[in-house]
Order: structure tokens, then C-alpha cells, then sequence
């Protein structure tokens, strides 16, 4: 006979009929001993009883009222594609509307801010902040795709807005030339599902 009595967990692997390394010196205490065997017999009759439980399935809304009440964090990115989703139209047609609407408010506000910048002296202060910190090759590149895709007037916009001028006028191109693709791609997918 061992030296002792069993364990609690010595007894759940008993119970839960586990045939491991160790366990054939468990069941021969079991065999001698009276204390051990009554409680594993206790053991065997509560799982039993808890087996023959009906079984319990949440409520469908549990999930939602628990998360309701736990903080998420949710990534600028995330919320911003959520917000938009949201303010999305329903219909194909809409959304292509939308779409072209927003595209051509922002390509107004980028020449709206173009021309500011052309006229106000703070705005060109900021300018001239903005175009230390970028750098000389950067600078030149946006020259040489300006000139090659807008032509010599927009060079001379450039040349007196200084590098605010050349970001917002890569801003606002590339704002546009992202709207027509989504708006040409919702075209494409309303026209195959029409
Ligand atoms: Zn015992």
C-alpha cells in the first residue's frame, strides 16, 4: 500500500479514465484503500450527475451585450473605413456619384488651397518650413512628373507656392486619380451584377 492518500487531481485522473505513466500505482491504492476508494466512487457519481445535465446554449444576444459593455480599441485606419462604409450609399449608381462628387470637391479644394497658397505670405512662410525638411531629389522628381503630366504652367504655380504648392498638388492628384479608380471600379462590378 502507498504511502498516502490520493490527490484531488490524482482522483480527476481516475476519473476521467486516464491510462498515463504513474496512474497503475493510483488504481492499486484505490484497491487497497477505503478512504480513497469512496471518494473516487463521490467523484465518479458528481460528473456523472454533471454529465446528465441538459445542456444550456446562451442566449443569441449574449455576445453583443457583453461586447457592449468592453472598451475595443479600434485603429484610426479601421474607423475611418467604417465611417466612410457608413456614409456610403446603398445603390451601385449612388456610390458612383458620390464617388465622382467627392473626388471633384477634393481636386476644388486642392486648387482652392493652390491658389491660397499662391497669395498668402503665412501660407508661403509654411511653405518654405515645409520644403527645408523635404529633401533636394524628392523635390526635382515632383518637378520633372509635374512638367511631363500638367505641363509649364503648373511648373510656374509650383515655382512660386515652393514645395506646400508640389505636396498638395501630388496630394490632390493623387486623391483624384484613387476616386476615378474606385468609381470605375464600382462601374465594373454594378455593370457585371446588372
Ligand atoms: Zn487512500
Amino acid at each position: 500500500m502507498n504511502h498516502r492518500h490520493l490527490l484531488p487531481n490524482e482522483i480527476d485522473l481516475l476519473v476521467d479514465g486516464e491510462a498515463g505513466f504513474g496512474v497503475a500505482s493510483l488504481r492499486a491504492h484505490i484497491l487497497e484503500c477505503r478512504d480513497c476508494e469512496t471518494r473516487l466512487c463521490d467523484a465518479r457519481v458528481v460528473v456523472d450527475a454533471l454529465e446528465g445535465l441538459p445542456h444550456l446554449a446562451p442566449d443569441s444576444r449574449l455576445a453583443d451585450r457583453v461586447m457592449a459593455q468592453v472598451p475595443v480599441f479600434v485603429p484610426a485606419h479601421v474607423a475611418a473605413r467604417d465611417t466612410v462604409t457608413r456614409w456610403m450609399p446603398r445603390s451601385a449608381a449612388a456610390r458612383v456619384a458620390a464617388i465622382v462628387a467627392g473626388t471633384s470637391a477634393a481636386a476644388s479644394l486642392t486648387l482652392a488651397m493652390l491658389w491660397l497658397a499662391m497669395r498668402g505670405d503665412a501660407v508661403v512662410f509654411m511653405g518654405g518650413i515645409v520644403s527645408d525638411r523635404l529633401s533636394a531629389g524628392f523635390a526635382s522628381g515632383v518637378r520633372e512628373v509635374t512638367l511631363a503630366l500638367l505641363g509649364p504652367s503648373a511648373l510656374a504655380a509650383i515655382d512660386a507656392t515652393g514645395a506646400l504648392g508640389a505636396s498638395l498638388l501630388v496630394f490632390g492628384f493623387a486623391l483624384t486619380a484613387v476616386g476615378t479608380v474606385l468609381g470605375l471600379r464600382r462601374l465594373t462590378l454594378a455593370g457585371r451584377r446588372a
